[in-house]
C-alpha cells in the first residue's frame, strides 16, 4: 500500500479535487489518502476562533460564512449537493469553561473533517471504492491542545485493525492533522502537522511509500519566490531532509521524517499539476546534494541572556534556560554561546514574551524581533561572502560545509 498526502493548496478548490481524483485513479496500489483543509480554511477557521474567544459575533459569523462558501461553490462546481451529499456544521461555538487551545482544536479541525467528506464522496461518485476515515477516533492523542502527541502503540494497533478489515474498500481518504483524545475531543499536532501525519500513517501500514503531492516540481535548493533559478534534488537522504525542514524549509513538516527513516519508506514529493513526474526522492542511501541549499527561517526573535552579575552563564544556568524555553514551548533555530552570554534565536510565537519575562528573572535579557535565519548547507567562501554583503547580520554561526546568518531586515 501507499499513502498519499494532498496539502491545502492542492485541494483548494474543485479543479485540484479533480486532479486529486485524477492522481489517485492512475495507480494500482490502495492507497492512504491523507487529506488537508481547503486552500486556507485553517487561517480562516484560526482567526474564527479568535473572534469568538473575544465575544465578537458579527466577525465571526463572517468568517464563518467565507468558509462555507467556499465550500459550498466548490461542491456545486463538482456536482454535488451541499447537505445532501455532505452535511456541513453549524456555526461552531465557543465554551467558556474551556481554554482557547482546547477551543481551538474543536474548531480549526473542522476544516480538515469538511474537505475528506468532499473528496471520499467525490471519489465515491466517480467510481473509485473509497472509505472516510474519522481520524479523531482512530489516532489517540494526549490533551495537548494544538500540539498534540501522539500515542503511536495505542494507534498503531487501532489503524492497523481499521485497515486490516476484508470488506475494507481501495481507497481510504482520511483527515491530516487532527487526532482526539481520550475524553472524546479534537485535537491537533500543530500547523501543517498533515505531512506528519501521513508519515504517521505509513508507518503503521509499513506502507512501500509516502508520497506528498505538491504545487512544486518537488524539493528545490531554494525558495523559487526568491531565487529564480532554483533548481530541484532529485535525492536527498533523512538526514538531509530533517537538516532542510529543522532549518525552516517549508517543503516538509520537521516531524515527518522520523517515523520513516525507523521503517525506511520512502518519501516523494511531487507536484500535483505533474503526476508522472520524478519529483524529489528522500531515502536512506541517496547521493549527496552536489548544489548549495538556501533555506530562510522567517520571523526569528534572537534573545541573549547574560549573568546580572557578569558570572558565566553556561553550565549552571542551560538547564533552566532550556526549562524556561521548553515550558514555553518555543521552537529553537539556532544556539550560540559565549563566555558571558548565551544567545537563542527562536521562531516568535505567542509565548515569546512570556518566556523572556521569566528569563528576565534571572539574567539580563536583551532580544531584537523580525529576524530572518538563513542557513546555507554546502556553502563555499564565496558564497558565504555574496551573502554577508550589504546586509545588517546580527549573529552568524558557520562551520565548513553550513553557514547560518541571522539577519535583521
Ligand atoms: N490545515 C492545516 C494547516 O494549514 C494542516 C496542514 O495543512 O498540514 O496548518
Ligand atoms: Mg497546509
Amino acid at each position: 500500500m501507499k499513502v498519499y498526502k494532498f496539502g491545502g493548496a492542492s485541494v483548494k478548490d474543485a479543479n485540484g479535487v479533480r486532479n486529486l481524483k485524477d492522481i489517485v485513479a492512475l495507480s494500482n496500489d490502495d492507497l492512504m489518502v491523507v487529506v488537508s483543509a481547503m486552500g486556507k480554511t485553517t487561517n480562516a477557521l484560526e482567526r474564527l476562533v479568535s473572534a469568538l474567544a473575544k465575544g465578537d459575533e458579527q466577525m465571526a459569523e463572517q468568517e464563518w460564512l467565507g468558509v462555507l462558501d467556499q465550500h459550498v461553490y466548490t461542491m456545486r462546481d463538482l456536482g454535488l449537493q451541499p447537505n445532501v451529499d455532505v452535511r456541513l456544521p453549524m456555526m461552531p461555538t465557543y465554551n467558556q469553561n474551556w481554554s482557547y487551545d482546547k477551543n481551538y482544536d474543536q474548531i480549526v479541525s473542522l476544516g480538515e473533517i469538511i474537505s475528506t467528506q468532499i473528496i471520499a464522496v467525490f471519489l465515491l461518485k466517480n467510481g473509485i471504492p473509497t472509505e472516510w476515515w474519522n481520524i479523531p477516533k482512530l489516532l489517540l492523542t494526549d490533551s495537548t491542545y494544538r500540539e498534540a502527541q501522539v500515542d503511536l502503540e495505542h494507534s498503531s494497533k487501532v489503524i492497523q485493525a481499521g485497515w486490516n478489515r476484508t470488506n475494507r474498500p481501495k481507497v481510504v481518504v482520511a483527515q491530516g492533522f487532527i487526532g482526539g483524545d481520550s475524553e472524546g475531543n479534537r485535537t491537533t499536532l500543530g500547523r501543517e502537522g498533515s505531512d506528519y501525519t501521513a508519515a504517521l500513517l505509513g508507518n503503521f501500514l509499513n506502507a512501500d511509500s509516502v508520497t506528498i503531492w505538491k504545487d512544486v516540481p518537488g524539493i528545490l535548493n531554494a525558495d523559487p519566490r526568491l531565487v529564480a533559478d532554483a533548481v530541484k534534488i532529485d535525492q536527498l537522504t533523512y538526514h538531509d531532509a530533517v537538516e532542510l525542514a529543522y532549518s525552516g524549509a517549508q517543503v516538509i513538516h520537521p516531524k515527518t521524517i522520523r517515523p520513516l527513516e525507523n521503517k525506511k519508506i520512502p518519501l516523494f514529493v511531487k507536484p500535483f499539476g505533474n503526476p508522472t513526474a520524478d519529483g524529489s526522492i528522500i531515502t536512506a542511501t541517496a547521493e549527496p546534494i552536489r548544489v548549495p541549499v538556501y533555506i530562510w527561517r522567517m520571523n526569528q526573535v534572537l534573545i541573549t541572556l547574560r549573568a546580572k552579575d557578569f558570572s558565566f552563564v553556561l553550565e549552571e544556568s542551560l538547564s533552566h534556560i532550556f526549562q524556561i524555553i521548553h515550558a514555553n514551548r518555543l521552537k529553537v533555530s539556532l544556539i550560540q554561546s559565549s563566555a558571558v552570554t548565551i544567545s537563542v534565536c527562536v521562531d516568535n510565537s505567542r509565548f515569546v514574551a512570556q518566556a523572556i519575562e521569566q528569563l528576565q528573572e534571572a539574567y539580563r535579557v536583551t532580544w531584537n524581533e523580525n529576524l530572518s535565519l538563513l542557513t546555507v548547507r554546502g556553502t563555499t567562501p564565496t558564497i558565504l561572502k555574496h551573502e554577508q554583503e550589504g546586509r545588517d547580520i546580527l549573529l552568524s554561526q558557520i562551520t565548513r560545509r553550513t553557514a547560518k546568518l541571522v539577519i535583521k531586515d
